[in-house]
């Protein structure tokens, strides 16, 4: 046996492994796993073609087989995009896979060129991964990213490198010379160096993958799956991530008012929407770069880091108004819903940012106790209602 032969039986074996792992860890909650399962899958089936489709005239081996090849470069594109979160293009890159496919289709039964026919399937597999390259160029941050972007940058490239070399080894444009092109030691270097380049994208995207699942399994521990703010861990986490100094900043601490009332008298989903609405607002409202925690049921933390007490205590101020001018019409709630606040700041003799939580805390009571519906800053000992609630008072 040559050792075409046995790299012939083994390539498809070990791709569809790779394509049975990935759906495997489709299964566990990855976006892009089944992309990349279905595209080794399809390569696969490519390589498997010419063993097992024998009994098929040999047109159809080579038009079913390039159809594996392009599918598979389709979905290995689909994967790209998934996994940055662009759109799919699904409608260009369908047009070119069907574009492709009739080009094939004409060279293998029409022009009967071997030569044009893998010509087209390779320029038609660059085409199709060079779009969805593009649009995920600009999003690469984490060193996964550009490991990920960097194999299937190989993979266009190694494609590239075939057809100029294909073209320019056969230019006389005589199938005789390309066939014997094709049976070269040159060629089967070229198919070994391009089936370790695909075993390595399928290593870098199953990093990748598992990566991306650990994150998401991290990130659900630390944040609240109603409002998706940080919750206590993911807070510590988050606030132990700040690079040095970051640590300077303010504490604004928010309990809705009266919020039990809501709950008894509207339902616990008219309670959900009130925190959610509140999490919103606090999201418009607070600058890049803010922690919002939810620390328990109505109760909310916001670190500012670098921000000085007054500017904490006049955006606490605002969120304060802006959220007891809330319209809850449409919701069913008939009366207003207010907020209470206590602002602090993290000082020089703090040990952690934790002691200002507690002052911020204890200043929130404070605005509890003053009548609620107002923001209390630390050491200035003044409460004033919002003056929010005195418009919708007087309404
Ligand atoms: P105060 O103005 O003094 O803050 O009065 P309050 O009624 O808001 O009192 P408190 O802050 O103690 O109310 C907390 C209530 O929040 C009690 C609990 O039933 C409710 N709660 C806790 N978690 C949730 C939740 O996830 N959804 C809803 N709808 N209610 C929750
Ligand atoms: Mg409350
Ligand atoms: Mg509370």
């Amino acid at each position: 046996m040559e050792p075409q032969d046995n790299f012939a039986y083994l390539l498809p074996f070990i791709f569809v492994t790779f394509g049975m792992v990935f759906i495997a860890v489709a299964r566990v909650g990855d976006r892009s796993a089944s992309a990349w399962g279905l595209g080794y899958i399809a390569a696969a089936s490519g390589f498997a073609a010419p063993l097992l489709l024998g009994f098929l005239p040999v047109q159809a081996q080579a038009i079913l087989s390039n159809a594996c090849f392009l599918t598979a470069f389709y979905f290995y594109g689909d994967a790209l995009l998934l996994r940055f979160c662009r759109p799919r293009l699904r409608k260009s890159r369908m047009t070119l896979w069907a574009a492709g496919m009739a080009l094939i289709i004409y060279a293998v039964l029409v022009a009967n060129s071997l030569r044009g026919e893998l010509f087209v399937g390779d320029l038609f597999c660059l085409l199709l991964l060079a779009l969805p390259l593009a649009k995920v160029l600009r999003h690469l941050h984490r060193a996964i990213d550009i490991a990920l972007f960097g194999i299937v940058g190989l993979v266009f490239l190694e494609t590239l490198v075939r057809l100029v070399v294909m073209t320019a080894m056969t230019s006389d444009g005589a199938d005789l010379g390309f066939e014997r092109f094709l049976a070269s030691d040159y060629a089967f270097v070229m198919q070994v160096g391009a089936s370790l380049i695909g075993f390595l994208m399928a290593l870098t995207a199953l990093a990748a993958c598992v990566l991306d699942v650990i994150g998401g399994h991290r990130d659900a521990a630390h944040r609240d799956p109603l409002t998706n703010a940080l919750n206590r861990r993911g807070f510590e986490r988050a606030v132990a991530d700040l690079k040095d100094g970051g640590e300077r900043g303010v504490v604004i601490c928010s309990d809705v008012d009266h919020f039990k009332r809501v709950n008894d008298d509207y339902g616990h989903a008219a309670g959900d929407l009130v925190i959610t609405r509140l999490v919103d607002l606090l999201r418009r409202q607070l600058p890049d770069g803010a922690l919002v925690a939810r620390f328990g049921g109505e109760e909310f933390v916001v670190f500012l880091p670098g921000m000085s007490l007054t500017e904490g205590g006049v955006l606490a101020d605002v969120i304060c108004q802006a959220f007891a001018g809330g319209r809850w019409e449409t919701t069913g709630i008939r009366r207003p819903i207010t907020a209470s606040f206590g602002v602090s700041a993290v000082s020089r003799d703090d040990r952690s940012v934790h002691e200002a939580i507690r002052r911020a805390d204890a200043c929130l009571y404070a605005a509890k106790e003053a009548g609620r519906n107002r923001v209390v800053i630390e050491g200035r000992g003044r409460t004033e209602r919002s003056t929010a609630l005195h418009a919708i008072s007087a309404a």
